[in-house]
């Protein structure tokens, strides 16, 4: 039976050029496989894969990163990211949002800048020792973004709080 627990359907696969074969793809967060159902017609995909099928149909939301350790900050940001089709994690220090990163297929991060347990900063330089995701800074102070500009981070965006979490969202759109 699949998919199995933890697995999400990631696209459907039809027609190669002599059209024998059609199916689904399987994709878990960390592994791929392919699964074919053998047949000349897509419409003899077996009537039990069709809702798989429409779900591979649909975008799969992308992943957002929440590093921010305000937990009414977090939740509005997760809030409106969700009402805007995104899926939200939410970690509340940097060692966690590092740990998040090597296990979820992260397609955006949202970094504070100020932690408990490291600097936001310090987590950007870590993050782009190995990745080359987006990340967005939220700043307390407007004297913080020569900082986030200035060290060549690699950051794509900042955003000074307070900030409406539309208006972030937006910007990860
Ligand atoms: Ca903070």
């Amino acid at each position: 039976e699949f998919p199995a627990h933890g697995m999400r359907i990631r696209g459907l696969s039809i027609a190669t050029p002599s059209g024998e074969r059609s199916g689904l793809q399987v994709e878990s967060r960390t592994t791929r496989l392919h699964t074919y159902t053998s047949t000349e017609d897509p419409a003899l995909i077996p009537l039990r894969f069709h809702r798989y099928i429409r779900e591979a149909q649909r975008p799969m939301p992308g992943v957002i990163l929440i590093i921010e350790d305000e937990p009414s900050i977090a939740e509005n940001i997760e809030f409106a990211l969700e009402t805007d089709g995104f899926l939200p994690i939410w970690t509340t220090t940097g060692g966690d949002g590092l740990e998040k990163l090597k296990t979820e297929a992260v397609d955006l991060i949202i970094l504070d800048v100020g932690l408990p347990d490291m600097s936001g900063f310090d987590v950007c330089r870590e993050i782009r020792a190995q990745s080359r995701v987006p990340v967005i800074f939220l700043t307390a102070r407007e004297g913080e973004i020569d900082r986030v500009v200035g060290l060549e981070l690699g950051a794509d965006d900042y955003v000074v709080k307070p900030f409406s979490p539309r208006e972030l969202v937006a910007r990860v759109r």
